[in-house]
């Protein structure tokens, strides 16, 4: 489990009721025992988690008054404390993370046992809980006993992009603080700095990130406008491959991993494009038959990528539901209901 230090991370930027609610913890060298951070997932909320803990064991506290934009003034980064924060290295820093997309219970249980120590040399002891909505039941109820009587010194802060999975028992213990998706002109200035990217693509590339950086550079470094141009081609070709090729390319799309879902999040947006493109030339004295069969064909296709994409999420067989989808683009049908799937 990695936690980030703002050496190699993006941080996000704090305005509003989020970034004034922050600069006062760090003034008053004060913070709740329990924290929930919520947002996208990618906008930087564990980056900010490890700025807290960095804050807050800094041995030269920050000078006042503390800007919540400039977090990576709120500690030196430099003393020991922040050295070995910095290096994921610090015994009182404890981190948690899904393991197999599940936080179970024995992790909990782990975590409780360690906290029955006193902290090695930390003044303010921090819990990073990361997806915190893939507790188990088990797992939340276990922490929600140690969140109602937590360990002295002994900070929590989970973050989720889906607050609602939480057991509202554990929300009710949380401070909450939202964090908002970047604004669009800072995602293209990174891009444009960090990934050398020219403005039109920048420009094209902030689409697809909704919000979020680090999301943002992925495609970057994915080079998704390459992509971009093969899933165009791929979708145009569907349905001159053969069965056994149809296998191969469902084969080859399923070891993507998160690239497939963008590449399937491209699939879906050529698909709107040529929808649009249709139904504007379209008016009711010139719909064609031929029109309401091109648009009828394009509605299916477009309903096969948002099943497939919804199925590569769950445990799904990949390969099995992409193979499906390869064959409804090729065969021009429409997908079955959900429930045959
Ligand atoms: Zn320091």
């Amino acid at each position: 489990m990695v936690l980030h230090t703002h050496h190699n991370v993006l941080l996000p930027p704090l305005s509003g009721r989020t970034g004034r609610v922050f600069a006062a913890f760090i003034r008053s060298r004060r913070i709740p025992q329990a924290l929930l951070l919520t947002g996208i997932n990618g906008i930087g909320k564990s980056a900010v988690a490890t700025q807290l803990a960095l804050a807050f064991n800094c041995e030269e506290p920050p000078r006042l008054p503390v800007a919540p934009e400039a977090m990576d003034h709120w500690s030196c980064g430099k003393c020991p404390s922040c050295l070995t924060i910095g290096s994921q290295n610090h015994p009182d820093i404890l981190a948690i993370a899904p393991q197999n997309d599940q936080i179970h219970i024995e992790t909990i249980r782990t975590l409780i046992t360690q906290l029955g120590f006193t902290p090695y040399s930390a003044i303010y002891r921090f819990v990073v809980i990361r997806r915190a909505e893939k507790m188990t039941s088990s797992a939340g109820n276990a922490l929600l006993k140690i969140l109602e009587e937590p360990p002295p010194q002994t900070h929590f802060i989970l973050t989720t992009d889906r607050a609602s999975d939480l057991l509202p028992t554990i929300l009710s213990r949380c401070q909450i603080l939202r964090f908002q998706p970047w604004p669009d002109d800072v995602i293209i200035s990174h891009l444009m700095d960090q990934h050398n990217l020219d403005p039109s693509t920048a420009t094209e590339t902030v689409k697809l990130a909704a919000g979020s950086p680090i999301k943002a550079s992925e495609l970057a470094i994915n080079k998704w406008f390459t992509t971009q141009k093969w899933a165009m081609d791929a979708l145009d070709r569907v349905n001159t491959l053969s069965a056994r090729q149809r296998l191969v390319l469902a084969q080859r799309l399923a070891q993507k991993k998160t690239d497939l879902e963008t590449l399937l999040f491209w699939f879906k947006t050529v698909i709107l494009e040529r929808l649009k493109k249709e139904t504007a030339n379209a008016t009711p004295q010139r719909t064609t038959r031929q029109t309401r069969k091109d648009v009828q064909r394009l509605i299916q296709r477009y309903e096969w990528v948002e099943m497939t994409r919804f199925y590569v999420t769950t445990n799904a067989n990949r390969r099995m539901v992409l193979e499906r989808m390869l064959q409804g683009l090729a065969a021009d049908s429409a997908p079955l209901t959900l429930q045959e799937y």
